[in-house]
């Protein structure tokens, strides 16, 4: 079988596990060499697994500690990997946490706020930043959001739900802004898919699954086929959208 993305050079930030293992191993099963990013002492186990699990597919692969919500460590990733690969082509925004609060709960702090900030939004603001800088025609960029950000509210989770509605405004905006560099940006817009974040027997799920059309939680893997298609050959004309990924949820 013809693989699709031999010779490119991808990075997936928070690649350890869920979405963001999915796509790597997706990614490499394309021919890509991959590079992920992890931040706790826990993630570097999984990412070393991970990365055997690359190998074997025959593809060059690497992971690099650095936290999203640090600005120098996200610029240094980026230079890491051109430092590595000798380019990037492909940056997948995927790193991200969920935070709950509603906006009149006295135990929502600040913190948590400005931490939700800086990993779901600030870190892909600064990461698509560097890696314009370093990539070429045929570039692609590709940053998960969130069914959140396109539902009616839901009471909780307004902080995160902005930071994914901020990331499809990013997302046309870059696109208008790189087109003439021949890079598209994308975003793939997930719904309930089964991972640490939001696993399919979590309290949650029952309510959740009610709505979704196809009455199931999606699988990581789901998602990275979406990821896939956009970074590759198939998708050279799409740039500046978001593609939901949801099982008809929103449907
Ligand atoms: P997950 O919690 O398994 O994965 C999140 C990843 O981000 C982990 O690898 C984690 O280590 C990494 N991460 C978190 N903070 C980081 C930091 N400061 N620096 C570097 N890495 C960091 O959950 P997931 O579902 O795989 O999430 C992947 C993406 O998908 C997230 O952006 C999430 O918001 C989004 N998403 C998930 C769902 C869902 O239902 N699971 C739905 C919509 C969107």
């Amino acid at each position: 079988m013809t693989q699709t993305l031999s010779g490119k050079v991808a990075l997936v930030t928070g690649g350890s596990r869920g979405i963001g293992a999915a796509t790597a191993r997706a990614l490499a099963e394309q021919g890509a060499d991959v590079a992920i990013s992890y931040t706790s002492a826990s993630s570097a186990t999984k990412a070393e697994t991970l990365l055997r699990q690359l190998k074997e597919l025959g593809v060059n692969a690497i992971a690099f500690r650095a936290d999203q919500a640090d600005p120098v460590q996200v610029t240094g990733l980026i230079d890491q990997v051109v430092a590595y690969f000798g380019h990037l082509d492909i940056l997948v925004n995927n790193a991200g946490i969920l935070a709950f609060g509603e906006i009149t709960d006295p135990q929502r702090d600040e913190a948590t706020f400005e931490r939700l900030m800086a990993v779901n939004l600030a870190s892909v603001a600064t990461g698509v930043r560097a890696a314009a800088r370093v990539m070429g025609e045929g570039g692609r960029i590709i940053s998960v959001s969130s069914w959140f950000a396109s539902r009616t509210g839901i009471p909780g989770i307004a902080d995160y739900s902005a930071t994914k509605a901020a990331i499809a405004g990013y997302t046309r905006g870059w696109a208008r802004d790189l087109g003439p560099k021949g890079i598209t940006v994308n975003v793939v817009q997930p719904g309930a898919i089964d991972t640490d974040m939001n696993p399919a027997d979590g309290p949650f799920s029952p309510g959740i699954v009610s709505t979704i059309a196809l009455g199931r939680y999606g699988r990581p893997e789901e998602i990275a086929a979406a990821i896939v298609f956009l970074a590759g050959p198939s998708a050279s004309y799409i740039t500046g959208t978001s593609l939901t990924v949801d099982g008809g949820l929103l449907a």
